[in-house]
């Protein structure tokens, strides 16, 4: 089984617990407007590995993540390739490995054919660190080029199914720190029930000189990082502190 690889990680800290080894699937449907890997966007772009060749990479860290971390794929979009998923969690489920998956569920769908593979993936997924971008359909749409819905309904299906779930919001002054959508935001995780962690990502400028690279104009010029008491009020409507 073949997946179009951006690039990899060995020793992430950031994507879920402990020290993991991180895959960055090439592929996203999504454009958003803060995006620091647009050039993960290209479902053609990347290079190509099989799971044979990660499985005989990630041997050489293998005593340091199985022992306290993990693997985690993440993106672009890392379900666009979920065969290559099935296949590689396959794999690192044989060495014992905690699997990890960081998405934005921006290509799910409930065809019955995708939904028996999703299904078959969260039998062997241990955390899902899941993107909420916002919940207003229409603000979603203009900060990533597509409605919500779609996503709302994966992160019911991850809590109907009990599945642990870190959230994750990037924190972006004037577009997703409005105290009312957060608090409505703090609301959803409760019902939801199986979240386990909230994590504020703040907005950042280190990925602008992609989009340059790439001869795109960025969408958030002018935009500034939020600042440790724009960060703070987050944490508070998220009951994170
Ligand atoms: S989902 Fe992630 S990779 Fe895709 S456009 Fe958004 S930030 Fe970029």
């Amino acid at each position: 089984m073949i997946g179009r690889i951006h690039s990899i990680e060995t020793c992430g800290t950031v994507d879920g617990p402990g020290l993991r080894y991180v895959i960055f699937l090439q592929g996203c449907l999504l454009r958003c407007q803060f995006c620091h890997n647009p050039d993960t966007w290209d479902t053609k772009g990347g290079i190509e590995k099989s799971v044979a060749d990660i499985i005989t990479d990630l041997q050489d860290y293998l005593p340091y993540i199985k022992k306290r971390g993990g693997i985690t794929v993440s993106g672009g979009e890392p379900l666009l390739q979920i065969d290559f998923l099935l296949e590689l969690f396959k794999e690192c489920k044989k060495l014992g490995l905690h699997t990890a998956i960081d998405t934005s569920a921006g290509c799910f769908r409930e065809s019955p054919a995708f939904l028996n593979k999703v299904n078959e993936l969260l039998k062997m997924t241990d955390l899902v660190l899941l993107d909420i971008k916002h919940l207003n359909k229409d603000l979603h749409k203009q900060l990533t080029g597509m409605p919500n819905a779609h996503i709302m309904k994966f992160a019911k299906l991850l809590a109907d199914k009990n599945v642990p779930v870190w959230i994750r919001r990037v924190l972006i002054p004037g577009r997703t720190d409005d105290p009312q959508e957060l608090t409505e935001l703090n609301k959803l995780i409760t019902k939801l029930g199986n979240v386990q962690k909230v994590e504020i990502l703040p907005y950042h400028k280190m990925g602008v000189y992609k989009w340059e690279q790439l001869n795109l104009d960025y969408p958030l010029a002018g935009v500034e990082p939020p600042t440790e008491a724009e960060i703070q009020r987050a944490e508070e409507l998220l009951s994170i502190t």
